[in-house]
């Protein structure tokens, strides 16, 4: 792209709230299963049968707006959007048009010049479409996936490039994950996003004309369709053409977006409030509720994780980067109070052996993580000790205390203990120790392996390089020798 031009994008995020029922029957929302077997007359779209709208969704739904920093409507309306697809069997979807429950709202990203905020436009609850699957023989529906309950999470167009526009979404996947409304779930759907894609001329407040790009299902896919995408405009404005306002679908295989359908304007999709839904009432004391039910979310814990306790950004952001790890290292931590110490464990050793998933079923806990890590703390094992132990406890289950004491992995710290076993190896190594004594001064490495070899590693390293330089003084400085 030439460097006149700037880039202007806007996202739609859908979020498959992380509720059992659908929207607008008691039909289970479990992904997957016999297809159309999680039907009924409402998601069916059977002629006669009423929504009746889920508070539970509703819960859900507050609780994104309140992450988000919304205002939320005291009276939402639902609204039918027509169109005609196989999947739609009423022929139009319940969403919220003009009143939507959640509006301007914001979330800070990270960028490269520095924490910025993004505009949250709207968030409308709606109902999920069901699915198409394109065979062979034809396609077919499934219907299991019509009614599901979604909120649509639209931003401003704040976003200035592919690195801006992949920052937001990941914080804002982030956040429904944090707070627990959603999976997540990138593969099977339950997090989607459209990009809309403009390019002005640099400085302009003007707005040029915007694609929309459909079928981002990867952050990575997300950022070659936008990036692809600039440079297409670019192209097409420096031709001295006009770039189209359409509907495009990212091609990842191919590297490139193609047209899909020409960008309905919202006139064709004939809105008109729901009739068989009455306005949607959310009240003070829902609204507070909402926002007394956050958990802190991941921005403020890594702050506080760097400044209370002294971790780096890097760890902080390892450790924020799953609720679940958040939850383990806490609770660890409630045990003992070494954060970095824990979380090197935790990140490194832990992490290398199992999956976040696993953490929850795996046989190190978090108090007996903490246990290990005091046990080094406290001197009563080295590092490399721990090592040792840590296996022991993903082997047998038992606690760190329990394996130190049946395995005798206490470390000596007994300066007569340390001497007697150094003495013990310059005996039984007189030629190692005729050589040291001649110069050859390589040759002490080779009684600290053998110290160490033979007490299991159990000493104290310093200790025994204490008492190893004293013993192996001239003869003159050895006070204990005559
Ligand atoms: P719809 O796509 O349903 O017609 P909107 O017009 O509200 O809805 O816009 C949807 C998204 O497109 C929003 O995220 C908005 O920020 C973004 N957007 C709107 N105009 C532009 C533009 N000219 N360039 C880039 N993004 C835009
Ligand atoms: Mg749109
Ligand atoms: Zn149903």
């Amino acid at each position: 792209m030439s460097l006149t031009w700037e880039a202007v994008i806007g996202l739609e995020v859908h979020c498959q709230l992380l509720v059992p029922q659908k929207l607008f029957c008691g039909c289970p929302t479990t992904f997957g299963g016999v297809p159309n077997a999680r039907t009924c007359p409402v998601c069916l779209g059977l002629p006669g049968a009423l929504p009746v709208l889920s508070r539970e969704a509703v819960a859900c739904a507050l609780r994104v707006g309140a992450a988000l920093e919304c205002v939320t409507r005291a009276t939402s309306i639902f609204a039918r959007k027509h169109y005609f697809y196989p999947d739609l069997p009423k022929g139009y979807q319940i969403t919220q048009y003009e009143a939507p429950l959640l509006e301007f709202g914001g979330l800070d990203i990270d960028t490269a010049t520095g924490v910025r905020r993004i505009g949250i436009r709207r968030i409308h609850m709606e109902e999920d479409a069901g699915k198409s699957i394109h065979t062979d023989a034809g396609t077919l529906v499934d219907l299991n996936r019509a009614g599901v309950p979604l909120v649509e999470i639209v931003s401003d167009p704040d976003l200035r490039s592919a690195d801006e526009a992949v920052a937001y979404l990941k914080a804002l996947h982030e956040i429904v994950r944090f707070i627990g409304v959603c999976d997540g779930n990138m593969e099977e759907g339950s997090f989607r996003c459209d990009a809309n894609v403009s390019i002005r001329p640099a400085g302009s407040p003007v707005l040029g004309t915007r694609t929309e790009l459909k079928n981002l299902n990867t952050f990575k896919g997300v950022h070659r369709a936008i990036e692809y995408e600039i440079a297409r405009h670019a192209h097409v404005l420096e031709e001295g053409g006009a770039v189209v306002q359409e509907t495009r679908l990212w091609d990842d295989a191919a590297g490139r977006t193609r047209a899909m359908r020409g960008k309905e304007d919202a006139h064709d999709y004939r809105y008109f409030p729901e009739p068989d839904l009455p306005p949607l009432r959310v009240d003070a004391d829902e609204i507070a509720a909402a926002r007394a039910s956050l958990p802190p979310l991941p921005a403020e814990i890594r702050r506080r994780y760097v400044e209370e306790l002294g971790l780096t950004a890097y760890d902080a952001g390892v450790l924020t980067s799953e609720p679940a790890l958040v939850r383990w290292y806490e609770t660890a931590l409630t045990h003992h109070r070494n954060a970095k110490g824990l979380c090197n464990w935790l990140t490194t050793e832990l992490l290398g052996r199992v999956a976040v998933g696993e953490l929850e079923t795996c046989p190190v806990t978090p108090a007996g993580l903490a246990e290990l890590v005091a046990l080094i703390d406290d001197g009563t094992i080295s590092g490399k000790i721990a090592k040792t132990v840590f296996d022991g406890m993903f082997e047998s289950g038992e606690s760190p205390g329990t394996l130190v004491e049946t395995r005798g992995l206490r470390q000596v710290t007994d300066t007569a203990a340390i001497e007697a076993a150094v003495r013990e190896v310059l005996e039984a190594n007189p030629t190692q120790l005729a050589q040291f004594r001649a110069g050859k001064v390589t040759v002490r490495g080779f009684f600290v392996g053998q110290i160490m070899r033979r007490t299991g590693g159990t000493l104290n390293p310093a200790r025994v390089n204490e008492v190893l330089d004293r013993l192996l003084a001239p003869t003159d400085n050895r006070p204990d020798e005559s």
